[in-house]
């Protein structure tokens, strides 16, 4: 039987090879996250086969899905794309296999020391930058990005950035989009050159937008209603 999710899934699955291909760019460039956040593990599981990453936004709700989870059912790495509390970073190291979120020093530093701790040589995160400039958004600046990731490099060796991610301004006009995606791949192109690290990830496109970003040069698309349906955000799931 296929199901709503899985006929989503293969729908949106041929717009990202369309866009990759009309980019020059080949499909398994681009990867799929499902974000769960107030969807039923139900969802999720059935989800899991067919997508590349799970991405949740509170480690409380992340922990008790992972902790449910029907063993023996296939599952994928877990990303952590919310805002982090300073207290819930070592919970979250617990939980998630990357963080996308990171977005200070302090973060990064206790990431860092935590990782550290706990013996592992480096631990996977993304910078989250804010390019549309909103404040009520989490990111770091464009122009704070240099001295954040230079400050990263210099004293958190055990904190391992593989990329860069952001949040659009929640709006239909493409020529924004295009731009907000646009500037965050010139950033990366720029803190590459700086640093001489690879930086392969950015993680950016949501269900409104996720083509433009694919153009753009997106490798993570971060995927919620356009396969789950509206989240429920009073707990009783659609
Ligand atoms: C909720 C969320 C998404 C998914 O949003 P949709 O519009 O439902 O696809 C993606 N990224 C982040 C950071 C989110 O919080």
């Amino acid at each position: 039987m296929v199901t709503e999710i899985a006929e989503n899934i293969a729908r949106i699955r041929e717009e990202i090879a369309a866009a990759a291909a009309g980019s020059g760019r080949a499909a398994s460039e681009v990867r799929l996250m499902g974000v769960t956040k107030f969807h039923p593990l139900a969802a999720m599981e059935e989800a899991a086969p067919l997508i590349d990453l799970i991405g949740e936004n509170r480690v409380q709700e992340a922990a008790e899905k992972r902790a449910s989870w029907t063993p023996g059912l296939p599952s994928c790495p877990w990303h952590m794309i919310g805002r982090l509390q300073k207290n819930k970073i070592r919970r979250a190291i617990e939980i998630f296999d990357l963080i996308e979120s990171v977005d200070s020093y302090e973060t990064a530093a206790a990431v860092n020391r935590i990782a550290a701790e706990k013996g592992l040589a480096s631990y996977p995160v993304f910078l989250e930058i804010n390019i549309s400039g909103e404040d009520t958004k989490g990111g770091v600046s464009y122009d704070a990005a240099f001295g954040l990731l230079d400050a990263v490099l210099s004293s958190c060796p055990a904190v391992e950035v593989r990329g860069l991610m952001t949040v659009a301004r929640d709006t239909d006009d493409e020529r924004e989009l295009r731009k907000t995606f646009s500037s965050l791949r010139m950033l990366r192109d720029a803190l590459r050159a700086s640093s001489g690290l690879p930086l392969q990830e950015l993680s950016m496109g949501m269900s409104g937008d996720y083509i433009i970003a694919i153009e753009e040069g997106s490798t993570i698309v971060r995927i919620g209603s356009a396969i789950f349906g509206k989240r429920n955000y009073n707990g009783t799931i659609q």
